[in-house]
């Protein structure tokens, strides 16, 4: 059994944008082979998914390894199941955190974290008015309060905000790393510590992002990652917890099966600190442990073609007079995912984003989040039970969401642009797209 190659039609059947709203104009046998070629001029973009484009002998090989030993669980089978383990002890040291933890996906990730940190009823955690589901559904499937904050231009939780949505009930925040660029830790682990506030960094749509010189995950006390196909790097699903604390580490790691806890969990954090409690099953499997630990090796191949490609188009375009780009608190630790920029108003946006595309540019509006305060099912509080206790509470029956609790998020929402980068973009690609910006940015400005 031999995965086939990636060729440039497959690479296309497989590579279909992570933008909603971009991929139906960008859809396969459009811009690759004969049609395209006779517009000699232009070049083919097409991002795709990260990771699967860096899929290579190692993740057969190490799936093979899976098969022939017939032992895909973790723990035991016929023969000595290792990908898991090694998986969280080598994702563990690449972040520059003490322990790892392999689970199911981002958002048990997320769970486990919330287990870790002990949020539970009565608790609120700050979270950014725009950010993915999973950070909204894990604080209230603790049965805590979700309060949010703006974001800014940085596209990250507006630090002056979480401030100002702290009261003396506040747990946690969730700094959400979103859509590759780092948020700017500085004043948010400032405002942390001298609050009181733990500090959760989801970097699943920011694997291998730095801040400062500090991978991302190892700022704040606990770190998760997704390893869904639309993030980084992918097993098609997956994630992880890192923390270098001992406490959070046994919380999430018996969370994450069952209550219980297994020796080897414990050989890493020391003796068990906590007794048995109700958990759920989010165990990695061993297929998926092989996928990681191969993708693993190439991450920093990864984000430097990303970051190459997004640094050559931020060059070409940062001179427009009056651009205003993505706002980014360390330009270094920013993996390159897309380029991003703002215009007036709405209006120009959208103008700006139909011209790149007729330009066959890769442009959309941010993507891969939800404006959370704004939609129906949050602003309804709606759970899975009428009595579940995160709106039931004195605090929880007085929040009130919608437009009125994110208007800077709305804004900033409606007015930025954003161009996606592949990893393979060659140099013609970059400087195509930096052409089309310079030719339809300052008609619009
Ligand atoms: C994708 C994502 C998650 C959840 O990850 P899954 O693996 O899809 O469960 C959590 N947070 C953010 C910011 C994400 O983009």
């Amino acid at each position: 059994m031999k995965i086939q190659n990636i060729t440039r039609r497959s690479f296309l059947r497989t590579g279909c944008l992570a933008v909603p709203g971009i991929s139906m104009s960008f859809g396969p046998g459009k811009l690759l082979g004969r049609e395209s070629s006779k517009a000699a001029n232009m070049p083919n973009i097409n991002p795709g998914y990260i990771g699967p484009q860096f899929f290579d002998e190692r993740e057969q090989q190490a799936l093979l390894d899976v098969w022939e030993s017939a032992s895909p669980f973790r723990y035991w089978g016929p023969g000595e199941p290792t990908k898991v383990l090694h998986f969280e002890e080598n994702f563990a040291k690449h972040m520059e955190t003490r322990f790892g933890l392999g689970v199911s996906s981002g958002t048990a990730a997320l769970d486990c974290a919330m287990t870790g940190l002990g949020v539970g009823p009565g608790d609120e955690v700050i979270v950014p008015a725009y950010t993915w589901w999973s950070d909204y559904t894990c604080v209230v499937q603790a049965g805590a309060l979700p309060v949010f904050a703006d974001i800014d231009d940085t596209l990250n939780i507006d630090p002056k905000d979480f401030e100002r949505k702290i009261t003396p009930r506040t747990k946690a925040v969730i700094s959400v790393h979103l859509l590759g660029g780092p948020c700017d830790m500085d004043p948010i682990m400032d405002t942390a510590r001298r609050k009181g506030v733990a500090v959760l960094e989801d970097c699943a749509q920011c694997v291998g992002g730095s801040y400062k010189g500090k991978k991302l995950g190892s700022i704040g006390n606990v770190g998760i990652y997704s390893f869904q196909i639309n993030k980084v790097m992918t097993s098609g699903e997956g994630g992880a917890v890192v923390t270098s604390d001992p406490l959070i580490y046994e919380r999430a790691a018996r969370f994450h099966d069952m209550g219980t806890i297994r020796q080897l969990f414990l050989d890493r954090s020391g003796p068990s600190q906590v007794e048995t409690f109700a958990g759920e099953n989010f165990r990695m499997n061993e297929l998926t442990g092989a996928v990681l630990g191969a993708q693993l090796t190439k991450l920093d191949t990864m984000l430097t073609h990303l970051r190459g490609n997004a640094n050559a188009i931020y060059d070409g375009i940062k001179g427009l007079p009056g651009i205003r780009l993505r706002h980014r608190p360390d330009p270094e630790g920013d993996i390159g995912y897309s380029v991003f920029f703002k215009m007036k108003d709405k209006t120009m946006r959208d103008r700006c984003i139909k011209e790149l595309r007729d330009r066959k540019v890769p442009a959309g509006r941010l993507s891969g989040s939800v404006l959370l305060p704004i939609h129906e099912s949050v602003m309804n509080k709606r759970t899975r039970h009428p009595d579940w206790p995160s709106y039931n509470s004195p605090h929880g029956k007085a929040i009130k969401y919608g437009p009125e609790c994110c208007q800077q998020t709305l804004d900033v929402y409606d007015r930025f642009v954003q161009v996606r980068v592949g990893p393979k973009y060659t140099q013609r690609i970059n400087e195509y797209i930096i052409d089309a910006i310079r030719q339809v940015y300052p008609t619009l400005a």
